[in-house]
Parts: structure tokens; sequence; C-alpha cells
């Protein structure tokens, strides 16, 4: 399913010539027209999980490890449960 996401992603930045991160491609330096190779990329909800989002191929977009890191880091900061709680649904998508 990771890969699935991958290379739809990766081929809809390639047609636009953006970044397949889609944060990277909202920034504005170097990394906005930067393609990642699949394992420099994790998997990541649109939806968060705890606010109803499915583990679906429309619900999962791939990150750059900077970015999902951070998200991750994120959501780390909200309270421990609901960083494990993320990490089990990554696993899935
Ligand atoms: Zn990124």
């Amino acid at each position: 399913m990771k890969k699935t996401v991958y290379a739809r992603q990766t081929n809809e930045a390639q047609v636009q010539g953006i970044s397949n991160c889609p944060e990277c491609a909202k920034g504005h330096d170097n990394v906005r027209t930067k393609i990642y190779k699949f394992n420099e990329m994790d998997a990541d909800h649109v939806t968060a999980w705890s606010k109803g989002g499915a583990t679906t191929i429309e619900n999962c977009q791939m990150l750059c490890k900077t970015h999902n890191i951070y998200h991750l880091r994120d959501v780390f900061v909200n309270g421990f449960k609901y960083y494990v709680k993320h990490r089990l649904k990554l696993k899935l998508c």
C-alpha cells in the first residue's frame, strides 16, 4: 500500500514539477522540487486516526523523513498515548 501511494504521489509531483513530499512542495527553498526515493519517505495519515481518519489509500500520503519525524514529535507533545496509537496506525498504512 505504501508503494502504491508513493508511485501515485511521485507521478503527480513530476507532472507538476514539485517535490513528492507535499510539505516540501509548500516550501520556498531547494527542497521544493526534490523527488525523494521510496526509502527516504514514510507514510502518514492526511486525517489523523484520532480524528476519524481511515486507513485507505486516499487518506494516506508519503512524507519525507524530515517532515514525518516533525509530525510525530508534534503528536508526541500532546501525549504519549496518542503518539503510540499513531505509530501503530502507520504500520498498517
Ligand atoms: Zn518534506
